[in-house]
């Protein structure tokens, strides 16, 4: 099992937007994909209405729920969610104690391992103790880099954090930093672009981009990723499929084995 995180320092930049439609796009290529959220705030849990009745992450790690009583099964096989489960805003503080020094969630990943290929978590903003316990048992970080002006200044906290954590001797990388809201017409997204891509590390930012796309909001209205708008998915959807062609290699996924025989014209 692989374990990717989706964090950032900033809030509103698309993070959960990636998580919820790359976790459906990881499955459609055949990984069985668990789609945990650790954000206090409930963000897949509010798109998604169905997983506001699970007891979720909190449930399962405090309060004796088993992974079948909190694990979401969807349309997909492959793919299963974890919500975070109902918190009290008073209480998203002492999760973030409790998850932060990483051991919690190592029990997690261990109960999840044996039938899952990627546990992929979307984070709160920030790197708080939620979102330190997520990175000290991720093997990689994917972070969304809003195209808008101030965008790059939040990058080097991220940097700073996994430079610490990695002295502290986890074992977790930066997979890759994903444009998303990126708009080639408009001058201010594009500057932002072509900034990240030249004073950024070559293979730090990632070829493919999420444009801005009307879709994402109504698809979260709707409470579905995009992929799953309509039977037909919009050609936005697509760009996740791109995407998961461009982590498998730094994840060191294999590819699962499409079964592909030629057809036998006269059987
Ligand atoms: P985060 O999880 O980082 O806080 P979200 O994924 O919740 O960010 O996105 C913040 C808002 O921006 C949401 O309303 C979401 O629907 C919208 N959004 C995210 N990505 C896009 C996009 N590519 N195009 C248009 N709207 C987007
Ligand atoms: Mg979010």
């Amino acid at each position: 099992m692989k374990t990717l995180a989706v964090a950032s320092q900033k809030g509103g930049v698309g993070k959960t937007t990636v998580s919820l439609n790359l976790a459906l796009a990881f499955a459609k290529a055949g990984y069985r994909t668990v789609l945990a959220d650790t954000d206090p705030q409930g963000a897949v849990g509010f798109s998604l209405p169905s997983a506001r009745e699970s007891r979720g992450l909190a449930g399962y790690l405090t309060g004796g729920s088993t992974l079948e009583d909190v694990l979401i099964r969807t349309r997909f096989e492959e793919l299963s969610l974890l919500p975070v489960g109902p918190m009290n805003p008073q209480d998203a503080r002492a999760f973030g104690e409790y998850l932060a020094d990483g051991t919690r969630l190592e029990r997690l990943a261990e109960a999840l391992a044996p039938d899952t290929d990627l546990l992929l978590y979307d984070t709160p903003c920030g790197f708080g103790g939620v979102t330190m316990g997520v990175l000290r048992n991720a093997d990689g970080v994917l972070s969304p880099l809003q195209a808008e002006p101030i965008a790059m200044r939040t990058l080097p906290q991220l940097l700073e954090t996994i430079g610490y954590l990695r002295q502290d001797g986890v074992d977790v990388t930066i997979v890759g930093v994903v444009l998303t809201m990126l708009q080639l017409r408009d001058e201010v997204s594009l500057d932002v672009a072509q900034e990240a891509w030249s004073r950024l590390p070559e293979d730090l930012v990632l070829e493919t981009t999420i444009p801005r796309d009307a879709t994402f909001l109504k698809a979260s209205s709707l409470g579905v990723p995009v992929g799953l708008m309509r039977k037909r998915p919009p050609p936005v959807a697509g760009v996740f499929d791109r995407l998961v062609k461009e982590l498998e290699p730094r994840l060191g996924l294999a590819g699962v084995e499409e079964e592909d025989e030629p057809l036998d014209l006269f059987a």
